[in-house]
């Protein structure tokens, strides 16, 4: 038997069969072919029609453009078939059938060969079609239409002739509307549009309703290969070998009166998501008037007015196609004399907040789970929700007052109004007087980044989601649109232009990087309160439920002490500000608290650099013991936030040079003073008025000394971290001691404290051997003090390399290992990051040397191999080792992914990260079940 190239929309059972499964008849029949066969097999009425796959599609444009053997004979069955259907004949003008042909591919996609409509229409059949309606102006107005598409879509003609014949038509009797022109008006309106073919073409407009057919299915093949749909594809890496399909459907008709019509609906409201029809409609029109908005189209609740009961029974057709699809639909139809038609149903686009409240809503209402809700929102909806927002009635106001600009690639999240300013030093100059400032430049560079930090939003004409443009605009939180092609940026004449609209150098833009829209002037923004998001907060509970699943990972037999739980997320923050926020955002904890900062501050600097600076133990000692207090009181507010939670404490971690001014500074201090001196005795100055000039000149001398002592040709890889607490144990002792008596005191006013001491930068076992004997002890006697026992964990960073290598040996020491993967990675790599991020790791990325810059997104197969070997042999050494992430890639949605893979029991973001990394922990939950490797 030949194979089957066509299935009636009666046939979708066979299609099923044959594909094997609904996304397997989707790429078969099409989105749209498969939807029609679905909505007629669940009773919905449907013009009868058919589809021709897209393996027809496939085989033809093998074939070099030859319909495939027997298909055609079978779709001149399958018409035979719907003339039996509708009593109607194709070509007989005592009762003509009429069809419309529409392209449709497995994904909807811009490019396919646009739908041509009243297939079956010539000079005998349109005179036929006037007998029996008794309605010339509504036939002849169909069969220009034919022509008109069928020149333009299938034969290629340009839409202008067509238009402006129209329009001079309507300028001639001076009306508005097309539905005031009268069937004599199209009569000659048909003869012109014939002529116009025969011009463009040099032959006649087909007569032959199976001709008609025959080119306009050619088309639609031929289409697949169209330049806007290849570029289209490859943007979107679709595959190009999925084909179009061809659906064939009977006519029915919006535009037989004032008792038929046709519009376009949404199940819900797309923007907001609320459960509200959405739509519009006209009366008296065919299906293209509504979109084309060439009459004023009316709000879809009016059609209960109307056609009460039409519009009864679209509400329950929705209804009934929600529950079916389980998803928001976006319909088509058509009343035909009062008698209702679906013509198009599919999953409706939506807004990222209507996305989060549809499936909160859809999950509460029973029609999906929650485990699918949580799947249909992503990572970037969560994070849209958390940027500044426009209002979307200033938006569309700004719209209708035509300050829109144009559109490009939505590069980072956010809005963003501000002055135009056209380089990154006048960006500077204005933001750091306070002026919001959106950066415009065709392109970006490493020398514009300070323009780029102190603006508020960022707009390019050229680059796409990788240029330098956008991954800096992420990495900053700024709002961006990069890309902007339409947008012509004059440096020379400091202004910007899209055709007339011209915005200088100073005058207001806004920027909607969620979206990709550039608009003039100023659009008013909201800033999302994350305690009013209702369904947000809902899901990511739903995600935490999912996240505490026993059993939702499975681990090899051999491997202990793994937790089968997915992960949890915590927060880094260093201020009791930024421990509240991330427990308002659902943070489990603080798996980051960095202490240098509060070295740095302006009462405690000069003591930490007098510190620094001390000849001896004893005066460094004393110099500590003023910080105490300082510190002790930094731990006793991030205890008290944190009630019951527990929190990871990094000990000091930086070289001390951080906290001394630079030695060039000093030199040159040093030097200014000695000249000083050397004009003052020049002019004979008494000792009285030299000797503090001295003074200071042997102070700046000793310190410049001392700067010198610390000096190291490579300090991020020199005395710092576990190493610097080893040779100075003062300093981490008295942090050791200030963070157990804060924890001590918290205990004893009855809040839960859970303090994890974190030691930076361990490479060998003995280090932090070394570093336990040192410290232990101190929280020992600190608890022995004030007579508590606190439950605490001493642990380790690891971001050595050596360090994951030889984790079995570092678990001996180690309560906990927390991965810092941002120095894991620089280490792994041998890249210095700020370094690679302005010579060179943007280029790699580009031009696809690295897929991803790796300080970003977690390298799985170097980084990430080390990481799995950490967890595997520290799990071997101690099975209840705690394992946990605190490197930028906590919030990064992938890395978050492999992080769950590998093993840990918790991510570590920014507090604002949070809310997007719970719904990434469960994407993650349930997604993936470990098996080993
Ligand atoms: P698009 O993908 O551009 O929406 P469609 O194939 O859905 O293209 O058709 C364009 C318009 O023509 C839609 O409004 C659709 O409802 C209408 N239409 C398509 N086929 C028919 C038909 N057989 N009868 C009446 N209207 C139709
Ligand atoms: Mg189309
Ligand atoms: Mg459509």
């Amino acid at each position: 038997m030949a194979k089957k190239w066509v299935y009636l929309f009666g046939e979708v059972a066979e299609a099923e069969k044959y594909a094997g499964s609904w996304d397997g008849v989707r790429a078969l029949l099409g989105g749209k072919g498969a939807n029609l066969a679905e909505m007629t097999r669940i009773g919905v009425p449907v013009p009868p029609g058919f589809t021709i796959t897209t393996e027809a599609c496939n085989a033809y444009l093998a074939a070099g453009g030859k319909f495939p053997d027997s298909m055609w004979e079978q779709a001149m069955e399958a018409l035979r078939a719907i003339e039996a259907i509708t009593g109607k004949q194709f070509g007989d003008p005592s009762r003509p059938l009429l069809v419309s042909c529409r392209s449709g591919a497995k994904f909807s996609m811009p490019g396919m060969m646009d739908t041509v409509l009243n297939i079956g229409l010539n000079d005998k059949t349109a005179a036929g079609m006037v007998r029996l309606t008794g309605n010339e102006t509504f036939v002849y107005n169909s069969y220009r239409r034919l022509i008109q598409m069928f020149g333009s879509v299938v034969l290629g003609i340009p839409d202008e002739p067509f238009e402006e014949a129209i329009e001079h038509h309507k300028k001639q009797k001076g009306v508005k509307d097309d539905t005031e022109l009268t069937a004599e008006d199209w009569k000659i309106l048909v003869e012109e549009f014939k002529a116009t073919i025969r011009q463009h073409k040099g032959f006649d407009f087909p007569q032959d309703p199976i001709e008609q057919i025959r080119l306009a299915t050619d088309a639609v093949f031929k289409s697949w290969n169209g330049k806007r749909a290849v570029d289209y594809r490859r943007a979107e890496k679709i595959p190009d070998d999925l084909g179009t399909a061809v659906n064939i459907v009977t006519m029915v008709f919006g535009n037989m009166g004032w008792d038929s019509g046709t519009g376009v609906a949404f199940t819900r409201d797309p923007a907001t998501g609320e459960k509200v029809m959405y739509g519009d409609y006209l009366m008296n029109a065919q299906g293209e008037d509504v979109v084309a908005g060439i009459r004023n189209t009316k709000r879809i609740a009016e059609l209960g007015q109307e056609m009460p009961d039409a519009y009864a029974q679209f509400l329950d057709i929705c209804d009934k196609l929600e529950r079916h699809y389980r998803e928001m639909q976006d319909v088509e139809f058509t009343i035909e004399r009062g008698r209702l038609w679906m013509l198009q149903t599919r999953n409706g686009k939506r807004t990222a907040r209507a996305a989060i409240k549809i499936a909160v809503e859809m999950a509460n209402e029973g029609l999906i789970t929650r485990e699918q809700a949580l799947k249909r929102v992503t990572p970037a909806n969560v994070d849209a929700l958390l940027h500044p927002q426009f209002d979307p009635k200033a938006k569309k106001l700004a719209r209708q007052q035509g300050t829109y600009l144009a559109s490009g690639v939505n590069a980072s999240p956010g809005a963003a109004v501000g002055l135009a300013a056209f380089d990154a030093d006048l960006a500077e100059e204005w933001g750091l007087a306070g002026k919001a400032v959106i950066m415009v430049r065709p392109e970006t560079k490493p020398d514009d980044v300070h323009g780029m930090i102190a603006a508020k939003g960022i707009l390019t004409s050229r680059g796409g989601a990788t240029s330098h443009a956008a991954v800096v605009a992420r990495q900053f939180g700024k709002p961006a649109v990069v890309g902007c092609e339409s947008l012509n940026i004059d440096l020379a004449g400091r202004h910007l232009s899209v055709g007339d609209k011209v915005v200088k150098e100073g005058e207001w833009l806004s920027v909607d990087g969620t979206t990709g829209e550039v608009f003039a002037g100023q659009i008013a923004t909201e800033s999302p309160n994350f305690e009013e998001q209702k369904e947000l907060i809902t899901l990511l509970t739903w995600a935490d439920e999912i996240c505490t699943r026993d059993g939702i990972r499975s681990w090899p037999a051999d491997c202990r002490g793994f937790p089968t739980r997915g992960l949890q997320v915590w927060a880094n923050a260093d201020y009791p500000r930024d421990a509240d926020r991330a427990r308002k955002f659902g943070a489990k904890g603080i798996g980051l608290c960095r202490t240098e900062h509060m070295f740095f501050e302006e009462e405690r600097l000069p003591i930490v650099q007098a510190m620094i600076l001390a000849e001896t133990i004893k005066e460094r000692k004393a110099n500590l013991d003023k910080l105490l207090p300082f510190q002790r009181a930094d731990f006793e507010g991030i205890f008290e936030a944190m009630d019951g939670l527990p929190v990871i404490i990094r000990l000091i971690d930086p070289p001390l040079h951080e906290f001394l001014p630079s030695y060039d500074d000093v030199l040159e201090e040093v030097i200014t003073l000695r000249i000083q001196i050397a004009n003052l005795e020049k002019q004979g100055a008494k000792p009285g008025e030299l000797s503090p000039v001295q003074k200071e000149l042997l102070r700046k001398q000793k310190l410049l000394h001392a700067i010198e002592g610390l000096r190291e040709a490579n300090p991020m890889m020199g005395l710092r971290g576990i190493r610097l607490g080893i040779t100075m144990p003062e300093i981490t002792q008295m942090q050791v001691r200030a963070i157990f008596e804060a924890a001590c005191n918290k205990a004893k006013e009855g809040i839960k404290v859970h303090p994890e001491i974190m030691i930076p930068l361990t490479g060998h076992y003995n280090e932090l051997r070394t570093a336990n004997d040192l410290l232990v002890p101190v929280a020992r006697e600190v608890m022995k003090e004030k007579g508590v026992e606190i439950d605490y964990k001493f642990g380790t960073m690891i971001e050595i390399p050596r360090a994951a290598v030889t984790a079995d040996q570092i678990a001996a020491y180690a309560e906990f290992f927390s991965y810092g993967t941002n120095d894991l990675t620089q280490m792994t790599f041998g890249y210095s990051r700020d370094d690679a991020e302005r010579n060179f790791l943007l280029f790699y990325v580009e031009h696809g040397i690295l897929p991803k810059n790796p300080f970003q997104v977690l390298d799985r197969e170097g980084v990430g191999e080390l990481m799995k070997m950490g967890v595997k042999k520290g799990h071997d050494t101690r099975p209840e080792l705690e394992c946990g992430i605190c490197g930028e890639h906590g919030g990064d949605p992938s890395s978050i992914e492999f992080c769950h893979m590998a093993g840990l029991h918790y991510v570590s973001c920014s507090p604002f990260r949070v809310p997007v990394a719970r719904l990434a922990a469960a994407h993650a939950a349930l997604g993936f079940k470990y098996e080993g490797d």
